[in-house]
């Protein structure tokens, strides 16, 4: 029998009726003997998640206000979920221990993990698990940095002696045994670790969306969903913006060769998306989806001979590097070359910047190119069809779309344009229209 690890992400276990969905799913299929689980998250719009209740603990002690009316309410969260269930587990307990640390000065990173903790335990009791704590088995550095094959050992070792388990996701611990906590939705790693310890067939990411859209349904209606895609073209997609699991989440099942499967806790008859770990090409479509992000500068450098002129490219990079400042493209012509920065790093100091460049690479001309938009089409089978680019090219032609910037990765498994904010919906929707609804 296979081994299939499933993590339920905060709005999968949101309440008692999001709860018995879970048990469902579980019970039906025996496969499913290890769940992660986030904390609590929102049941309604406008509601809070027990995180960032819990941080909100955090805030107010450091401000010397009082907190136990919040904390409180995080409390009765809890126990309202489990009257309703009906499970016999000693919360009070952990109630009265986590106010004992909070008075002691407890650290963020522990009151945050005490979501994912408590909620850990009263599933495990409720789907009649065993519960495994992952504090000491997601191990860190002292300055954060996870142990990936430490952690994998202590992971594995300890479910070898457990049938079926529920684990707290995103939080692991310290050389000195303090709480480490991942980065917001890190519950998402906890599951892909997990998966890998145990040598799953499949790691189930549980949330409210049946997958990855090909486009963002705020700018496209109703885009199709992403059936299947592989981890290298998901990696493009979601570099640009596309986010439904976190990006760190992806290393420790891709690097066992095991397929993610984004399903959805609310449509459990949708297949979702399946994240592949093999690479090749697969399925009829061209491309694979379309994502891009709003707010990038590019610095345009013309420069007579600039091809034969020795470390101009490393001069470049060394300004970059001076200023702390990451380069999204860089793409060049025989005497040009651009470079493509997002407005967040550049921070501010455009005009330093340009000074700068200025003064060290003389160039014959500067142009700089404010509120610039970034568009990924993204597809393995790209790569092998004729007239890709001249189809997205057209497409954004005809569509009015000025394109100040193209680049295609040496993969040929992508093609990147440049285009002015105004335009960046409208480029998004031409390119969806001719790839994916008139082909
Ligand atoms: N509960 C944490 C958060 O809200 C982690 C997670 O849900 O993945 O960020």
């Amino acid at each position: 029998m296979g081994i299939k690890v499933a993590k339920f992400g905060g709005s999968s276990v949101a309440d008692v009726i999001q709860l018995q969905k879970m048990k469902e799913i579980i019970y039906s299929d025996p496969e499913r003997r290890y769940v992660v689980v986030s904390a609590p998250g929102k049941r309604f719009e406008g509601d809070q998640k027990i995180t960032d209740l819990l941080y909100l603990c955090k805030t107010h002690m450091e401000n010397n206000l009082p907190y136990d009316q919040v904390f409180q309410v995080v409390v009765d969260r809890y126990v309202a979920v489990q009257f309703n269930l009906g499970v016999q587990v000693d919360l009070k307990k952990e109630f009265e221990d986590i106010k004992e640390h909070l008075k002691n000065d407890a650290s963020e990173d522990y009151i945050a993990s005490r979501g994912e903790y408590l909620n850990a335990i009263l599933i495990a009791a409720f789907l009649g698990f065993d519960f495994v704590d992952t504090e000491k088995l997601i191990k860190f550095d002292k300055n954060g940095k996870l142990l990936l094959e430490e952690t994998d050992k202590a992971i594995k070792d300890e479910l070898d002696k457990h049938e079926k388990a529920v684990l707290p996701g995103f939080y692991g611990s310290m050389p000195d045994g303090n709480i480490k906590t991942f980065s917001r939705g890190g519950s998402d790693i906890t599951g892909s670790l997990v998966a890998r310890a145990v040598g799953a067939d499949v790691y189930e990411n549980w949330t409210d969306v049946s997958g990855f859209l090909m486009a963002d349904p705020r700018i496209v209606k109703k885009p199709k969903q992403i059936e299947s895609i592989s981890y290298k073209e998901l990696r493009e997609l979601s570099y640009m913006g596309a986010s439904v699991l976190h990006e760190d989440a992806i290393y420790p099942a891709r690097s066992a060769n095991i397929p993610i499967n984004i399903r959805n806790t609310n449509r459990p008859e949708d297949k979702g998306t399946m994240i592949t770990a093999t690479e090749q090409p697969g399925g009829k479509q061209v491309i694979a989806g379309i994502a891009g992000s709003k707010d990038f500068t590019v610095i345009a450098l013309y420069k007579n001979m600039m091809s034969s002129e020795r470390g101009f490219v490393r001069r470049i990079l060394g300004i970059l590097d001076d200023y702390n400042i990451n380069f999204e493209h860089l793409p060049s012509g025989i005497d040009t070359v651009s470079v493509v920065m997002d407005n967040k790093s550049i921070g501010g100091r455009l005009d330093d910047v340009v000074e700068e460049f200025k003064s060290r690479l003389k160039p014959d001309s500067l142009d700089v190119y404010e509120n610039m938009a970034l568009i990924a089409t993204v597809g393995y089978n790209m790569s092998n069809k004729v007239g890709t680019s001249a189809k997205l090219f057209t497409a954004l032609g005809n569509a009015g779309v000025n394109i100040r910037m193209i680049d295609q990765g040496s993969s040929e498994m992508n093609i990147i344009v440049g285009v002015e904010n105004k335009d960046f919906e409208t480029a998004i929707r031409a390119i969806y229209d001719a790839f994916v609804v008139e082909d």
